[in-house]
């Protein structure tokens, strides 16, 4: 594997070095190293004005095998491809950059496309938002009764960005689309009010992004009295796989390690939600520091990722990367369905696929590793886990049941849907055995137009 270096960075490798992000700016110079020519290197440069594109020297140098670019699977994760949008899209920009057009008339063309992409599926904002008092409470997602979901204002951006991620919208500059909060002192009282709730969030962007300092401020809230109904504090992250320094190098890592051990000396359980992609990402020394010095505070690390086309749509790599987790003392918790937003044709796995993907991956590794649950569709009732492909009295079906519900008394229910080899999300799945699905509103009680949000992927 080839490490490569922008000409203008330093030759100190990046394990030691302060984070600093390449951006649309380094683009041109890093897909270079790629071996795509000056057209091919336009139309990225196209699709990077419509999708978030951010990276760092760690990802450049340590995880991108840059001898197999641009197929390289890192390589697919992180930067943009030509063909991740619509052609006659990525045409038309490409022509405006290359008559070096006006900014204001290249952000219009961009804003366009994005609209295109289901940019907020639907039901994030609408349907999760709670109220506290008469107020809505924005950045806090209330879905599912025993957890909440918090978005700080400092966490909206990430080390890096990856190409299939399903908040790009919070990443692009429309400001209209981006939730985010910064009022620590509602959410606590909201969290007062809310027994039910043992669970709380802090997701983002990626809030390590923030320094200890600032994520203290989010954190210690929680620990307060009158808040002993919160069980768990989650943080999901992606930091681990890319800026692993974080926990190790970084001024503030013993700070935040610190406040990691304040959490469970609390009497709380410290869940790290940490998304893994690839098995590659485990490979550094760096990483296994990061990890163990994380968990010496007694925090727990989950792990978790979409299944993505092109990317990690195999077996063998699902059972590695589970493998190597559970080695490294964490534990496998989710496998993803992309969700129905950005470029998700380019990068889907249809659910029967993802399915047999999933079983294989699993019936090849040992218990510690099938604590992991999917694929899991999270969509406007709930997530969604495909079980199964069986044959029931002579039809083919999928065998689904809700991990998650918004009606928490359909969770853990089998219900069953047509076989559908092509289908990549719930609203391609049609009822079996049953007129509708079982969180779908019985048409004479609910006025119909309401009923087709419900099929709507959503936070
Ligand atoms: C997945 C998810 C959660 C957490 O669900 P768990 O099954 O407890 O991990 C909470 N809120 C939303 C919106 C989610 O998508």
């Amino acid at each position: 594997m080839t490490a490569i270096r922008l000409q203008s960075e330093p030759a100190v490798p990046a394990t030691g070095r302060r984070f600093r992000a390449y951006t649309v700016k380094h683009l041109d110079a890093l897909v270079a190293q790629a071996g795509l020519d000056a057209s091919e290197r336009l139309a990225v440069r196209a699709v990077a004005t419509v999708l978030p594109f951010r990276t760092n020297a760690y990802v450049v140098e340590n995880l991108i095998d840059w001898d197999a670019a641009p197929d390289d699977p890192i390589y697919r994760l992180v930067f943009p491809q030509a063909d991740m949008l619509p052609p006659a899209d990525v045409q038309r920009i490409a022509s405006l950059l290359a008559r070096n057009a006006p900014d204001g008339e290249v952000a219009a063309a961009a804003h366009e496309v994005r609209t295109r992409l289901n940019p907020h599926p639907a039901g994030q904002l609408a349907l999760n938002i709670p109220d506290l008092g008469d107020e809505p409470l924005p950045g806090v997602q209330h879905k599912y009764p025993e957890t909440v979901l918090v978005f700080p204002k400092q966490a909206q951006t990430c080390h890096a960005y990856c190409t299939y991620c399903f908040r790009w919208a919070q990443f692009v500059d429309e400001p209209d689309l981006k939730m985010a909060t910064a009022d620590t002192a509602r959410i606590v009282e909201y969290l007062r009010r809310h027994r039910e709730v043992t669970s709380v969030l802090i997701t983002g962007g990626d809030p390590m992004i923030m320094g200890a300092d600032v994520l203290r401020r989010y954190v210690e809230p929680l620990l307060d009295e009158g808040l002993d109904h919160i069980e768990s504090v989650r943080i999901g992250s992606k930091s681990l796989a890319y800026w692993p320094q974080r926990f190790v190098t970084d001024p503030d890592a013993d700070d935040t390690l610190r406040l990691f051990g304040k959490v469970v000396a609390s009497g709380r359980g410290l869940a790290f939600m940490a998304h893994f992609s690839h098995p590659r990402e485990l490979e550094s020394p760096l990483v296994a520091e990061a990890v163990r010095r994380i968990r010496s505070t007694g925090a727990v690390i989950r792990t978790q990722a979409p299944l993505i086309r092109s990317i990690n749509d195999n077996p063998a790599t699902w059972a590695a990367m589970w493998g190597t987790q559970v080695r490294m003392g964490m534990v496998p918790y989710y496998m993803f369905v992309e969700r129905d937003t950005g470029p998700q044709d380019y990068f889907a796995v249809p659910l029967a696929a993802g399915y047999r993907i999933f079983r294989d991956a699993y019936r090849g590794v040992s218990g510690l590793s099938r604590t992991v649950r999917g694929p899991s569709m999270s969509a406007t009732p709930g997530k969604l886990c495909v079980d199964g492909i069986t044959e029931v009295a002579g039809e083919k079906v999928f065998v689904l049941h809700m991990i998650q519900a918004r009606d928490p008394d359909l969770v853990g229910k089998p219900f069953f849907a047509r076989y559908d080899p092509d289908a990549t999300w719930l609203s391609d799945l049609e009822p079996a055995f049953a007129s509708r699905f079982p969180f779908e509103p019985d048409p004479e009680e609910l006025p119909e137009l309401l009923a087709p949000a419900l099929f709507e992927p959503a936070g």
